[in-house]
């Protein structure tokens, strides 16, 4: 018996194996549940089909999630596959190159809503299109980071999204929370993929994490899946609307001891 038996649930922003949502997808795969998977254009198809199907999806669809089009597309897909939503995994962010590194100070009108409307406003706009569906019981996760709270170097307009999608979570939470259906964010620990390889000096930083998290160790993809797990099984029902971190204790440390 999988904890995630006959759940039904789909998984957006799956780009390679190193993709935070690949470590999801196979823990709740490995758990029972049943799983659908969009991609961004022809190249990463490519790359998501055969990770896609070697979990079994028979869901794999385009979606861009700036396109309302595409959305309800893959609502209406999902409908036809799958009925109801039991899960929706939430793993996407963008922002310009430009706008990850140096001052905050440069950020550009036309970057930061970018960077806003893909990491943050698509959340809302998902679970809006998403609701019909939704089983009461449904777990709705994203995926979130320590820069929301903290000035991180290079990070930039990104933290500024990642704070306005976790008051979306806590919004979207008292939204359907009278229905029964969950929305949580997994703050997680620096982990290198493509994503991260856009940031400025994301390769000192990951160091720098591993040396100095509690845990004196960087978190994994199957770290995070693991905590997805919990989140989107029945043995986190009463949790909502909240950011909870994986990241091996990083952002419990103050500064160092200066020994070390
Ligand atoms: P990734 O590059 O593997 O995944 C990012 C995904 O976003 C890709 O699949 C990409 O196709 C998708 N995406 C970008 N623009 C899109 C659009 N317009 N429409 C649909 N999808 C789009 O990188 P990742 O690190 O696994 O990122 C997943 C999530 O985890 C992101 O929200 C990221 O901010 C977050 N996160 C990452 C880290 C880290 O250190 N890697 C830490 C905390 C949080």
């Amino acid at each position: 018996m999988g904890l995630m038996d006959g759940k039904k649930g789909l998984i957006l922003g799956l780009a390679n194996d190193h993709s935070i949502a690949w470590g999801i997808a196979q823990v709740l795969h490995r758990e029972g549940a049943q799983l659908g998977f969009t991609y961004v254009g022809e190249a990463l198809e490519r790359r998501v089909r055969p990770l896609a199907l070697s979990l079994g999806a028979t869901l794999i669809e385009p979606c861009d999630v700036n396109s309302d089009a595409q959305i309800d597309a893959l609502m209406a897909r999902t409908r036809e596959e799958f009925g109801q939503l039991d899960f929706l995994i939430h793993a996407v962010a963008y922002a310009n190159k430009d706008e990850l590194n140096g001052s905050y100070l440069k950020t550009t009108r036309a970057g930061f809503l970018v960077a806003m409307e893909v990491s943050a406003y698509s959340l809302t706009a998902l679970v809006k299109a998403a609701d019909p569906l939704l089983k009461p019981g449904a777990s709705i996760i994203t995926l979130t980071y320590y820069g929301a709270h903290k000035v991180m170097g290079n990070y930039n307009v990104m933290g500024v999204a990642k704070a306005a999608l976790e008051a979306s979570v806590r919004y979207l939470a008292a939204d359907l929370g009278p229905r029964g259906i969950r929305v949580n964010a997994i703050s997680a620990g620096a982990i290198r993929t493509l994503a991260a390889s856009g940031i400025t000096g994301f390769r000192a930083l990951h160091k720098n994490v591993a040396e100095h998290a509690a845990m004196r160790r960087n978190v994994t993809i199957e770290d995070v899946g693991n905590a997805a797990l919990w989140l989107c099984s029945d043995l986190a029902g009463a949790v909502t609307g909240e950011v909870l971190y994986v990241d091996a204790g990083f952002s419990i440390m103050g500064p160092r001891k200066s020994e070390e």
